[in-house]
């Protein structure tokens, strides 16, 4: 065991390392790609600055360096929708999702995850991957996450509020998958994310800070309700609204202007 003093000299130092490694391996990775698509090459050249502009065009991104380029703040978590380790439910979720398929050679496993990926001001995506080793399955869903992201329209729909700031959801919305229903619904300033724990992080990295939910149907199934959550999203976008809406809930989508 180490003393308190110790481990206070010791994290500083150790922590900024890391950040830089990451920031320099982002631009190691940036400077050796060589886009294909049209977009990609726009991106590259400096010509496209902003990924809502193609999100706008509904231009399906085929590059996840597109991403990474144009959302610098990009963070990455894997959602732990695995089953609990242990008889009877008991113990913690896991990142991991893990099967067995039985062959002449013996049981061979695979790992299934989902990564979820926001700059924590108004874009998220999710996506699923898996392969017979950890880090490709991550890898693959890290990936399809960046493909998939997409612009959060973020207001204050609250009525007890009406500060007309994007610190919640301008309307309620609600998503469906297979049986399970997740339904947002705007709150006041202070409220925070009332809200399943997985479905919480992926509103904290969409950049929304208060709001109210119900859950219907198989909740338990955790990845009908991570889509559920997005598919909610999704739909709130859907929405036709009017100027007068947009000044009043102080509407913003992406991350605003
Ligand atoms: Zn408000």
């Amino acid at each position: 065991m180490k003393r308190p003093d110790q481990r206070d000299r010791n994290r500083g130092p150790r922590r900024e390392f890391k950040r830089e490694t990451a920031e320099s391996r982002r631009e190691a990775v940036l400077s050796s790609w060589i886009p294909k698509t049209e977009v990609g090459k726009k991106v590259k050249s400096g010509e496209i600055k902003d990924i809502d502009d193609i999100l706008d065009s509904g231009i399906r991104l085929l590059e996840p360096q597109v991403v990474d380029s144009l959302l610098p703040s990009l963070e990455q978590e894997l959602l732990e929708l695995g089953q609990a380790k242990g008889k009877f439910g008991g113990g913690k979720r896991s990142i991991w999702k893990q099967t067995q398929k039985k062959t002449k050679e013996g049981n061979k496993p695979k790992f299934a995850t989902v990564s979820l990926v926001g700059d924590k001001n108004g874009h998220v995506g999710i996506g699923n991957g898996s392969a017979k080793e950890t880090v490709p399955a991550r890898e693959k869903a890290t990936r399809r996450a960046k493909l998939d992201v997409m612009k959060i329209r973020r207001g204050c729909g609250a009525w007890a509020c009406a500060c007309g700031e994007p610190h919640s959801i301008p309307l309620k919305t609600s998503g469906k998958n297979g049986s399970v229903v997740v339904e947002l619904i705007p709150a006041p300033k202070g409220t925070k994310l009332v809200i399943q724990k997985e479905l919480r992080k992926i509103l904290e990295y969409a950049g929304v800070k208060d709001v109210y939910s119900k859950t219907y149907g198989q909740t338990g199934t955790g990845l009908n309700l991570v889509k559920a959550c997005i598919n909610a999203l999704h739909n709130l976008n859907l929405v036709k609204v009017n100027e007068d809406f947009i000044k009043k809930s102080g509407l913003i989508e992406g991350k605003g202007k």
